[in-house]
């Protein structure tokens, strides 16, 4: 097979021991080591074709790494494709359209749109890969004002089992678009993301931090807060462990702090309005909050950039109320010792609760928050403390837990029933029904390391 693929693509091509071959599967998440039997790096749409047709013909599994971001099973047979040589982005600023290479990150198309005064509707991370995170849906600082991600793709190129270069939009193969919109993998391999843009040159955004014993009137306000937003603002909850660092700034250092994070679209003065009950609520630590230019983004929740280990742990809340406020700092408060550098909660509803009107495939719509915890980035913690940690902190948040899930916020599809959980059962189902249509041999898996029966 290897001799085979050399034959056929123009990228790459590494066995385990091959010269490179560490680098090409080196994922974001650094806790993950994949194993494959061969790595390839496509270079084209004509590799990714040539790679599925010989995967095909001698039945070998073939699965997808972008960044590694999501990287939280290690991959250890069949061929893993790298898309990083995919890259490109244009930008049709008539139309509003990126086309977006699958090897490309949300920073790079962020920097493209602004010259144009357009904006992608991205995630938190700028450094996460547009398709992995769009194809799972994508809850970013702005989800309340223009909705999930997946709801501005506009259409796909994707090589399916066959072999064949397929466009899935609301034109051709509509079933394979819907199901991309949220159903995130095992469809084939995604080539590049036509993707709409939206008007947006400023913002005012960033965040707060409140002190440790200021938490519980800050975040008690918050969930209050947040009932009264409206569509225009975006904002989430953090409770940051963090570590005793030099990177760290020195009032932040080594504390317990409550982070809160704003995103509002209209002018700075009705942002700074909007935002007024939560300077008011407690003596705030440092106030970050400014109109930014948009392709700032990134930096209301400064998430790290460098890769590393990580392990995380989430599930989407219905609406909360003041017993919940209790349980959460119950459970992940300042007093609490717990293993997660982060407990954070986003603020859901307004734009991500309603369908695009051809329909989506994507999970957590009806939910109201999300809730993630991220765990202290110690290896050695992720497979023996952080699981049971983690349930200690979710059980007594039950009461609140949505029966919707998302599947960007499923920490790896490893807790058992959590794949299945993902979307509503009806979706689960027609999902499962064009992966056969399009797969019929399941070249491309996906899902939990043991599939669901
Ligand atoms: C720091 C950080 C911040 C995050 N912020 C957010 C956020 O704000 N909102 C949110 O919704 N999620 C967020 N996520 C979750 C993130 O969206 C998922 O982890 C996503 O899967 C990452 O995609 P990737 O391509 O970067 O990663 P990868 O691990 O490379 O890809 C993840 C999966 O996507 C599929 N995939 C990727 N590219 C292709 C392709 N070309 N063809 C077919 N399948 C493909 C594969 O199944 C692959 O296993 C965040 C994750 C991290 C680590």
């Amino acid at each position: 097979m290897i001799d085979q693929l050399r034959a056929k693509v123009s990228g790459p091509v590494l066995a385990p021991g091959d010269d490179g071959f560490a680098d090409e599967v080196a994922a974001q998440n650094t806790a993950t080591v994949h194993t494959p039997e061969v790595a390839v790096g496509i270079a084209s749409e004509q590799d990714a074709a040539a790679v599925v047709r010989i995967a095909a013909a001698t039945g070998v599994p073939v699965r997808v790494l972008a960044t590694g971001h999501g990287s939280a099973v290690p991959v250890a047979d069949g061929i893993l494709v790298t898309t990083r040589r995919l890259g490109g982005v244009t930008i049709d600023s008539e139309r509003r359209i990126a086309t977006i290479g699958a090897g490309v990150r949300w920073a790079e198309v962020i920097t493209a749109a602004a010259s144009h005064g357009l904006a992608p509707v991205c995630g938190a991370s700028d450094n996460v890969g547009c398709i992995g995170y769009t194809t799972g849906g994508g809850l970013g600082p702005l989800a309340r004002t223009f909705g999930f991600s997946s709801d501005w793709a506009r259409g796909f190129r994707l090589v399916t089992a066959d072999g064949v270069v397929r466009t899935a939009s609301a034109e051709e193969n509509p079933d394979l678009f819907w199901a991309l919109r949220g159903g995130k993998a095992g469809f084939g391999i995604v080539t590049s993301m036509d993707f709409e843009l939206v008007e947006l040159s400023t913002l005012y955004g960033g965040s707060v931090f409140f002190d440790a014993d200021q938490i519980a009137p800050a975040f008690s306000t918050w969930v209050e807060w947040t009932k009264t937003l409206p569509e225009a603002a975006t904002s989430s909850a953090v409770v940051l462990r963090l570590p005793p660092l030099e990177f760290i700034p020195e009032p932040l250092r080594g504390k317990t702090v409550l982070s809160i994070r704003f995103a509002s679209v209209g002018s700075s003065a009705e942002g700074e309005k909007l935002f007024q009950p939560i300077r008011d609520a407690a003596p705030v630590l440092i106030d970050l909050l400014q109109e930014m230019p948009a392709s700032r983004i990134a930096d209301i929740h400064n998430d790290p950039r460098d890769p590393g280990p990580s392990w995380d742990r989430g599930q989407l809340l219905t609406e909360l109320d003041q017993e919940f406020v209790e349980a959460f700092l119950g459970a992940a408060g300042p007093d609490q010792q717990i293993p997660f550098i982060a407990a954070e909660i986003r603020h859901l509803g307004g734009a991500a609760a309603r369908d695009v009107p051809e329909g989506s495939s994507v999970g957590g719509r009806g939910a109201s928050y999300t809730l993630i915890l991220i765990g202290a980035p110690d290896p050695s913690l992720f497979a023996t403390v952080l699981p049971g940690a983690a349930q200690a902190v979710l059980a007594p948040l039950e009461p609140w837990k949505s029966p919707e899930h998302n599947v960007n916020y499923a920490g790896g599809l490893t807790v058992p029933g959590s794949y299945e959980a993902c979307w509503p059962t009806e979706t689960f189902h027609r999902l499962a029904d064009i992966r056969t249509t399009y797969d019929p041999t399941g070249i491309f898996p996906f899902g939990p390391p043991t599939a669901p029966e």
